[in-house]
């Protein structure tokens, strides 16, 4: 405790106020918030409960409790937002028609020729055919990559045709290869991609190596929980489909422009000349409405008019909703009650709203005490707060993030409780403010500079906002029923709030911090491998949830279909 006020009078002023909160008191809060919303009465808190309002009604009493100022809409602590969640389905009229240049006309029955894009949007697209090869463009200077599909091609306006995966997928030598398969040849950057484009509609085919065995199509609850990624609407066409449309105009098989590419790297796209196409995708789609709750603390001196923010997603996973890592079928229609998932992480703001509401005469930056919802879908709370947000975002000098608090426990060599910071390069001056907020803490820290991972944080990162990332680490309860209150280490927990809290007293002063990207030069915008060893949350795709997780959720819908992570 003393090697705390070490470095002199100035910081004993500071962090007095936490010093004096009894810690017991700290714990015994925290175990009786969570234990609230890690109870049977929450539900889980998934998107399809009302457990979720329960909690929602929870932290806004909390935060009127705490005189903190309502930061949602219309003067209340919520922001309310809707989105899409499983139980899509086909809605009548889904069509595909092909016209050749010879005015044939082949009208292809759906799902047996070929099948909506379960996360597509809906719509009506007619334009030629373009076939884009594997739909990448990716460039890496570095390792001197300059491979396009689109080069060459007009694929604005058109339907273009994409082979799935990437070229010699399974190989770990070629360009794309291994991880980057993965990520490349995921069905998101690939819509996304074509956006850029400017396609108006995808039509996915399997490439060789999907198709070793049946060119089955993907089935369309595969993605039909995911988020439109892009604006093209996509379906997915046998191999067959293409061949004769190849066969047709440049007298070329689909097999032979595979192996083409494979061998030379380089890409054999052209247009389909003659060949149009007709979509229309009908999807009938359930959507819930949830809400991020947002309370104020008032900053005072020159300061006062800039913010910081303190997150944490308070949603989960209800009745194993999508997301769930339960194996057993039975249990997984459990409550998944998400106690450290991200209960902990609630309860751990709610106690720094707490500190913080009541320290008398406090300086600096304003605090806005954030439990966003829509998390384990995708980020889908934060994203919709920066995209909407109810205080000005420009103003926003920082945001910490708390995701999975609640499992401390010591690092195996130096056998101290370990921390795990995210975000430490995002401002240039982080990585410092880190270390010398370790002197203050028996931690062992691992840092982390990238501002990107998968949780709310990464919407902020997105915005140049500098973020912080705290996390205790995975565990074999994870997106598990097992994820229960009797798993916390409190007293863990009570020495992350007091961290935190010092971070955020030195976010609320120092000077503006300088954001930093942290990206890597990247197409499609998406998010690298975390350097982190384990991450909780989700990336916003099926797929790269599957890598995440280090394979497709046994028994889901994805595994019956007998589909391999990376798809
Ligand atoms: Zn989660």
């Amino acid at each position: 405790m003393l090697r705390r006020f070490a470095p002199g009078i100035l910081l004993f002023l500071v962090f007095a106020p936490f010093a004096q909160a009894a810690d017991d008191e700290s714990i015994e809060r925290m175990r009786r918030d969570l234990t609230f919303l890690a109870s049977d009465e929450c539900e889980g808190r998934g998107a399809l409960t009302q457990g979720i309002h329960k909690a929602a009604d929870y932290i806004a009493a909390r935060f009127e409790q705490l005189g903190l100022r309502p930061g949602g809409e219309d003067g209340t602590y919520f922001q309310k937002f809707r989105f899409r969640t499983g139980r899509s389905r086909l809605g009548a009229v889904n069509r595909l028609v092909l016209r050749g240049p010879q005015g044939q006309e082949i009208e292809l029955p759906v799902t047996k020729q070929f099948m909506p894009l379960g996360m597509s949007e809906e719509g009506k697209v007619t334009a030629p055919v373009v076939f884009a090869g594997y739909g990448l463009n990716y460039i890496d200077p570095k390792e001197g990559i300059h491979y396009n599909d689109y080069q060459g091609i007009d694929a604005a306006g058109k339907v273009v045709i994409v082979l799935r995966q990437t070229p010699n997928p399974g190989s770990k030598t070629v360009p794309f290869g291994g991880q980057r398969n993965q990520r490349l040849g995921s069905l998101t950057n690939k819509l996304v991609t074509a956006d850029q484009a400017k396609a108006a509609a995808v039509l996915f085919v399997n490439d060789r190596d999907k198709a070793l065995d049946t060119d089955s199509l993907l089935p369309f609850e595969y993605t039909s929980e995911e988020m439109p990624p892009a604006k093209p609407i996509a379906a997915h066409v046998r191999r067959n489909v293409v061949d004769m449309m190849l066969q047709s105009t440049v007298g070329d098989t689909l097999s032979s422009r595979e192996r083409e590419i494979d061998r030379t790297l380089k890409p054999q796209s052209s247009a389909l000349t003659g060949w149009t196409a007709t979509i229309e995708l009908a999807i009938e789609r359930t959507t819930v409405e949830v809400k991020n709750v947002i309370g104020i603390l008032e900053g005072s001196g020159p300061l006062a008019k800039e913010t910081v923010v303190l997150g944490a997603h308070y949603d989960h996973l209800g009745r194993g909703e999508r997301g769930s890592l339960e194996r057993d079928e039975k249990n997984r229609q459990q409550f998944h009650y998400g106690a450290d998932d991200n209960g902990s992480g609630t309860v751990a703001m709610l106690e720094l709203a707490r500190r913080f509401a009541t320290s008398k005469g406090r300086n600096g930056r304003r605090i806005v005490f954030m439990a966003f919802a829509g998390e384990e879908q995708g980020l889908i709370g934060s994203r919709h707060f920066v995209n909407k947000p109810t205080i000005p975002l420009p103003d926003v000098a920082a945001m910490v993030n708390l995701d999975m608090v609640g499992r401390v426990r010591p690092e195996k060599n130096t056998k101290k409780d370990d921390l795990q910071i995210g975000g430490t390069g995002s401002a240039k001056e982080f990585d410092k403010l880190v270390d010398a907020l370790a002197k203050n803490h028996d931690f062992h820290l691992s840092k982390d500079p990238s501002g990107y991972g998968p949780s709310d944080h990464t919407s902020f990162t997105e915005k140049k906002i500098p973020v912080f990332f705290l996390f205790t680490g995975l565990h074999e309860q994870y997106h598990k029923p097992a994820d229960t209150v009797q798993t916390i280490n409190f007293p863990g927990m009570r020495k992350v709030v007091h961290l935190t809290g010092e971070m955020l007293v030195q976010l609320a002063n120092m000077p503006r911090p300088t954001f930093q990207d942290t990206k890597p030069a990247q197409p499609g915008g998406q998010v690298d491998v975390p350097k982190i060893r384990f991450m909780p949350g989700n990336y916003n795709s099926a797929e790269e949830r599957g890598v995440l997780i280090g394979g497709v959720t046994k028994g889901g819908p994805a595994d019956k279909a007998g589909i391999k992570a990376g798809d």
